[in-house]
This record gives structure tokens, sequence and C-alpha cells, in this order.
């Protein structure tokens, strides 16, 4: 059996053959770090960490590259608001967004490349396209020759014909066409800017992915990917430049996640009913989200609600006791021999391991595949309650349990983190605690906060805490 992907491109599920024998590159589109990231972002990171988990799963050696837009619009807009710099702006909210990430459980990227610090590689990767007559430059600014790649629209299945046609004309743009995207902004009055052989500009959004993307990934890579908004026209874009630069196939394979839908309507920043992530999680925690995001396949949309969100806890929760419990029965059993896994039992692992793979490999298919855990863990409710034990056997179930949860990321430990209000009651009841001298449960209590990470300090206002990060 072989993975096989639903590749936007070609708009059918394909036979994953990689570029080089074993190996995975594999691009996703990055946030623009001007703000926290809502709930819609952080399903398309908790995809693509499944998807490049996976891969590794199966035995794959994969490069995953993930990028911020650290210079754009909302980027200078959140600076002035804010009245700090645009690297200020980037350097808080990519750490903001890395900790999001962390709350959800996801593997960090192998590279995080900026915009800022790939401002040489933009250059000369326009310079080229100058040079093949794909892009032209006017006043300072350059554009792209949309006209000149015929292949425009591939991806998103529209003609340059219907595009034109549809397309706004902006009246204050010397743009030969509509249609033509900008590479390369001229600098306006107190804006962040670079040298460039066109006068002082920026660049614009869609040219980073693909001189970033051809940067780590070489000029054909395997897998691109996003959230299904980016499809057009960042994406078909990002084709244009690549494939108009080197001539060759940019991506093989483009993968696009479905929406998180409120009220059934797009989650968006532009729509203003979003939920952030860091909210998600402080109110249901970050396992919670992230088993909320994998219960439904990828490509279909979910629909973000209160209730629904109740009941990806509920499951989770089926999940961690059912490994709590056979963990317990382990450590009793901890100082025996061995034994032996009887037949039954190893053909039944054998079998739901199987069943975990096949859907895995249709497209990711993590829906299913968690439908998979709950059998297991069905099976080791039954074996526990069964009162006829050996040490293999658990250790056999609990090695494939672990296993498998871990290739979709899924925490089984229920050390959740702590929300802040439950934080937030610890402190109080510790400062009672202390007020009645109970001197044991107040370090008591101190003793668990540390063991979460959560760190205290005395000021004049009282007890402040954070968490470490
Ligand atoms: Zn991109």
């Amino acid at each position: 059996m072989a993975i096989q992907l639903y590749n936007t491109l070609s708009k059918e599920k394909e036979k994953f053959e990689p570029i080089e024998a074993g190996k995975v590159k594999l691009y996703a589109c990055g946030p623009t770090v001007y703000n926290f990231i809502h709930v819609g972002n952080g399903r398309m990171s908790v995809v693509f960490d499944v998807i490049r988990r996976y891969f590794e799963y199966r035995g794959y050696d994969v490069t995953y590259v993930h990028n911020f837009t650290d210079v754009d619009d909302k980027m200078i807009k959140a600076a002035n608001d804010l009245g700090i710099t645009v690297l200020d702006v980037a350097e808080k909210y990519i750490q903001e967004y890395l900790t999001d990430l962390h709350t959800l459980g996801n593997k960090p990227a192998d590279v995080n490349p900026r915009v800022t610090e790939h401002i040489p590689e933009i250059i000369s990767f326009i310079e080229g396209l100058i040079a093949k007559g794909l892009a032209y430059e006017v006043k300072g600014d350059v554009y792209y020759r949309v006209h000149r790649f015929s292949d425009y629209g591939k991806l998103s299945r529209q003609s340059i014909d219907d595009l034109q046609s549809g397309a706004r004309v902006e009246v204050d743009e010397d743009k030969e066409s509509p249609l033509d995207f900008a590479l390369w902004k001229h600098a306006k009055d107190g804006e962040i800017t670079w040298n460039s052989p066109w006068g002082d500009g920026r660049p614009g959004w869609h040219i980073e992915c693909s001189a970033m993307a051809m940067k780590y990934l070489g000029e054909t890579f395997d897998i691109h990917g996003g959230g299904r908004d980016l499809c057009f026209p960042h994406h078909e874009n990002e084709i244009a430049q690549s494939e108009g630069l080197t001539g060759k196939p940019f991506a093989h394979y483009w993968m696009h996640n479905g929406f998180v839908n409120i009220d059934n309507e797009k989650m968006s920043k532009s729509l203003g009913n979003f939920i952030l992530v860091r909210d998600a999680t402080n109110a249901f925690g970050g396992a919670v989200l992230r088993f909320f995001y994998l219960s439904t396949h990828y490509r279909n949309p979910i629909n973000y609600s209160p209730d629904i969100l109740e009941s990806a806890k509920n499951g989770l929760e089926r999940l961690q006791t059912a490994y709590h419990n056979l963990k317990h029965l382990h450590s009793l059993y901890a100082k025996d021999e061995g034994g032996k896994v009887s037949e039954e039992i190893h053909s039944s692992l054998d079998a739901l391991q199987t069943q975990f793979i096949e859907r895995m490999d249709d497209d990711f298919n993590t829906a299913d595949a968690i439908a998979v855990l709950f059998e297991l863990a069905k099976q080791m409710n039954t074996y526990v309650a069964n009162k006829v034990y050996n040490k293999a056997e658990i250790e056999a179930m609990l090695s494939l349990y672990m296993e498998l949860a871990d290739v979709l990321g899924i925490q089984l430990d229920i050390v959740q983190e702590l929300l802040d209000s439950e934080i937030e009651q610890l402190i109080a009841e510790r400062k009672q605690a202390r007020i009645d001298r109970n001197f044991t449960r107040a370090d008591e209590i101190r003793d668990l906060l540390k063991d979460k990470g959560i760190l205290l300090e005395d000021t004049p206002q009282g007890i402040r805490w954070r968490r470490e990060s």
C-alpha cells in the first residue's frame, strides 16, 4: 500500500511518489504575524503537523518548512497602532504563535523562514522574472505579467479570460493589466524599506513563498500546502512566479485544508467572527482543540461551537481513561515475568494497526483513524475488566496504543494544562491556607503549580503568575 493524497492540482486522489526516494519535502504557508492566530489558522497548523508525522511514521525523512510573513500592510498598520517597529511586532507575535503551536501539540518545523531575512533572495528572484519578460517595473513598483504565463489559473481552474472579465480595474495603479500582481512595492513615507534595483521598497506577499520554498526545498519539491483560502490568488501566483522562472513544476502535490466555520459561516479576521486559539485553549486545553480538529477529515469544513468542543473533550477523556487504566494495571504487574501474548490479542492488535494505516494512507483520514483508536481502547477496557492478565499482553496493547496516538499527536496523559481560572483558584486557595497558617497545604499548592510550569512572583500588588516558557 502507498499513501494516496488528494491533489488540488489534478482534483484527484493520487498515489504519493516522492521526488527523492524516502524523502518528503513539504512547505506550508504560515501566518502573517501581526496578531494572535484564530482557530481557523490553528487547524491548518495541526493538519500539516499530522501529515508530517504520518510520513515520518511511514519511514520518510521529512523536511518541513513553514514561513512567517513578517512584513506587509497589516504588519505596518499593527506597528503604527502599537507605536513599535514592524520587526518588534513580528518578534512578539512569532513567539505567541510558537506558544500556540506548542499548546496544540505540534512539533516544531525544520525551518521557519522570515521574509525580512530573505530580501536578497527575493530581489534576485524578481530580477530573474524581469529578465524573462515575466515582470516589469513601473515607478518603483514591479508587477508580474500574468498574460505571459499560459498556465495561469491551472490550480484554481480559472482561465485568464474569465479572470480578466471579472477583474476590478484600480484607477490609481499603473499596471498593464488588472490581473498583474505586485512583486515589489515602492517605499511609502515612514514604511520599513529595503534597497533594490527599483529603488527603496518591500516585497509583495506572494513572492516570499516562491523564494523561500525554493531556497530550502529546491526548484521542484513534493508537497505545498495551506488553508483552502490560499488556493487563489496566493498559490496560483506562487506557481506563476516559480514555474515562470524555472520552467519546471514547482510542487508535485498541492494540499488544502477546509475552513473552520462558526455558526456555519467561515471564521476569518476580516469577517470579525473569529475565536483566538489562545482563548479556545484557555477554555478547553490544547489537546482538546487538537482532538476536535482531527475528528473531521482535513478537507471537510468543521463547525466550532462550545458544545462540539465539550463533546471532543469527552471523547479525548475516554481515550485517556482507557490508557490510564491499562497503565495502572501495568504498574501492578511491573515485577512480573513477561509471559506470552496470546494469539488472539496478537492478531487483533495487528489488524488494528493495519486498519489505522489503511485509513491514514487514504488521504490522511484522521477521523477514521481515531475510530480505530476507540476500538483499541474498547479492547483494552475489556481486557482490564477480564481479570486474567499477563505483563506481555499489557505491554503489547499499551505500546500500540501509544504509537498510534503519537502519530496523531493525541495526548494520552491526563496532564491537561491548568486553565487560567484553575490557576487563579489555586492561588486564592494558597493565600487562604497561609492566612490559616496551613503551610503544608500552601506548600503543596506551590509545588503543584511549579510542576505545571506556573511561576509565582510576589509583587507589591499581590501574587502574580506566569507560565514558564
Ligand atoms: Zn505562501
